[in-house]
Parts: C-alpha cells; sequence; structure tokens
C-alpha cells in the first residue's frame, strides 16, 4: 500500500532523512522507533504532503510522486489526498466546535456536502464515544477528548493510510489508554498506520513490523515480534533497553 525508495530531505547541510526505502503493506500498523533526531517526525511529514523531500520515489497505493520529476505542489497534492495526520498535539481550531473540526477538511477541501460530512462525522464521534460532545469548544475537552477528536478528523478525511505522530506524548498518563484503546481498534479494523510512538507497550500488542531509524536511515525493520525478542543492531538493542 506505501512504497519509499530512497527518499532524502535535508533541512540545511545535514541531511535528515538520507536514503529511506520501505514498504507497508495494505492494513500493516508499522511503529517507528528511534532516537529523539533520527528523523521519525520528518519522515511523516514527507507522507502527509507536508515537506517534499529532495531525492526519491514515494507511492502511495493508486498515486505515486518522484522528486526527480513531479512538480512539488502536485506531489505534496497527491500525498495529501491520500494520507491524515494526528498530531502530538490536536491542533483543533480552537474556536470552532468539535462538529466544526471534524467537518472542516471534508467540506472545505474536500467539497463533500455540508450534510453528508456532518451526518458521517455525528457517527464517528459515536464510535470513538464523543457523540455527546460534538457541539463542545476544544478547550472544553479533557486532552484524552481532544485527541480522539484529532482522530475522528483524521478518519472523516477518508484516507488510505493513517499517520500518528506521538499522539499519546502530550497527554496526562491516566488519558493515554483510552487513545491507544481507539488505535488499537482501528488496527483491528484493518486500517494502514504508520505510528511514531514512545509507548512500547502498544508497539509489541497492535504492530505488525517496526522500522527503527538512525540518523536518517532504517536500520532495522522487522516483525514486531522478531524485533522485541531479537534486535539486531547495537543501536535498536541500546534504545530498548533505555526505554524499557
Ligand atoms: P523527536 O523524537 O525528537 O520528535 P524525530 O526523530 O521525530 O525526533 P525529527 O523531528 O524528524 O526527528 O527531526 C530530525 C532532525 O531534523 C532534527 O535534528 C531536527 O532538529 C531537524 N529538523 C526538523 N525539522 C526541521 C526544520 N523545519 N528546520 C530545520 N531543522 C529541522
Amino acid at each position: 500500500a506505501v512504497r519509499l525508495e530512497g527518499v532524502r530531505l535535508s533541512f540545511g547541510p545535514t541531511p535528515v532523512l538520507d536514503g529511506v526505502s520501505l514498504t507497508v503493506a495494505e492494513g500493516e500498523v508499522l511503529v517507528l522507533l528511534g532516537a529523539s533526531g533520527s528523523g521519525k517526525t520528518t519522515l511523516l511529514r514527507v507522507l502527509a504532503g507536508l515537506e517534499w523531500p529532495s531525492a526519491g520515489r514515494i507511492r502511495i497505493e493508486d498515486v505515486e510522486v518522484d522528486a526527480a520529476t513531479t512538480p512539488p505542489r502536485r506531489g505534496r497534492d497527491a500525498l495529501r489526498s491520500r494520507t491524515a495526520m494526528v498530531f502530538q498535539q490536536h491542533n483543533l481550531f480552537p474556536h470552532r466546535t468539535v462538529l466544526g473540526n471534524v467537518i472542516e477538511g471534508p467540506v472545505s477541501v474536500q467539497r463533500r456536502s455540508r450534510a453528508d460530512a456532518e451526518q458521517e462525522a455525528r457517527r464517528l464521534l459515536d464510535r470513538v464515544g464523543l457523540g455527546e460532545r460534538a457541539d463542545a469548544y476544544p478547550a472544553e475537552l479533557s486532552g484524552g477528548q481532544q485527541q480522539r477528536v484529532g482522530i475522528v478528523r483524521a478518519l472523516a478525511l477518508h484516507p488510505r493510510v493513517l499517520l500518528f505522530d506521538e499522539p499519546t506524548s502530550s497527554l496526562d498518563p491516566e488519558l493515554v489508554g483510552e487513545v491507544l484503546t481507539v488505535m488499537s481498534e482501528l488496527a483491528a479494523e484493518g486500517w494502514t498506520m504508520i505510528v511514531v510512538t514512545h509507548e512500547l507497550g502498544f508497539a509489541r500488542a497492535v504492530a505488525d513490523s517496526i522500522a527503527f531509524l538512525d540518523g536518517g536511515t532504517i536500520v532495522e525493520h522487522a516483525p514486531s515480534a522478531d524485533f522485541f525478542a531479537a534486535p539486531r543492531t547495537d543501536r535498536a538493542r541500546r534504545f530498548l533497553a533505555r526505554l524499557d
């Protein structure tokens, strides 16, 4: 479903992505692990069409872009049309209701009818236990509820791939579980998901595979069970020892 080949991106002289190649099958949950600064967020932002790489090819289902030949604007729009991202901070519009936040993309960007978008938004909010809060403002919700709205907002865009950038790292510990539960349910439903997280329990339980980034390249990519039982690289072993 997703294939990256030789993806490179630099900020200034330092390469942040230094030739990333990776395949994620349809319905697969891939967890990206790696130390701070290894390029995890940047990789998600490239897939989401928020950054344009300096080299490499990316295919998401029926869409393929090549940094060498695709005009950046068109390439980023193409990637954006196939992905949706859940951010570390929920990034909800503070002056819009929960419902208003969820239908914004479908109505303003995707030109779907307001009535259909609202109906779907209410159904999705119900599913994550927030049906009653559709008319609340973000500030009236807990952090865990805000992140669940962030997930619903992503689902409402009908992406082929869901991207999660440390969705629980800004939450109080007692609110982490409710967000991970929703993510586990999406995984069980067959969504294709690429998840940056430090929640190793979630990674062990839910991920099909783990990609370990170091210095902008994937130094290890293995089925989750294999990675946790016996990481092959020294870097991954030390990373796991520190967080476990
Ligand atoms: P963390 O776990 O801390 O979020 P990460 O693995 O997600 O780290 P990235 O956020 O992708 O890493 O950042 C990789 C490197 O790129 C870092 O050194 C960061 O400072 C740098 N970087 C990221 N975005 C920019 C930018 N817009 N301009 C300049 N440098 C950037």
